[in-house]
């Protein structure tokens, strides 16, 4: 599987191979948390709504970081099957 760090270019978490191996089912990892977090990034993506009632500035960091991750990853998935638009 791509490596979500470093989007495949190789990092110290992908030990510079750019992928890991998935082990196991990812859904095992999958929580109502994050749920409510991608949610909250799909809000703040299309609509430009943020969790909280302040301006971005304001928002928590792995807040943005998670959007920017959802968002590289539309893309790619977007990109992967042909989607446009
Ligand atoms: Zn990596």
């Amino acid at each position: 599987m791509r490596c979500v760090i470093c989007d495949g270019s190789g990092c110290k978490e992908c030990n510079e191979t750019g992928n890991f191996d998935v082990m196991k089912c990812p859904l095992l990892f999958y929580s109502r948390e994050i749920d409510e977090i991608l949610a909250a990034a799909d809000l703040y993506l299309d609509h430009g709504l943020p969790v909280v009632g302040t301006c971005q500035m304001d928002q928590a960091y792995n807040f943005t970081e998670v959007c920017r991750f959802v968002r590289r990853d539309i893309a790619y998935w977007k990109n992967k099957l042909g989607i446009f638009g």
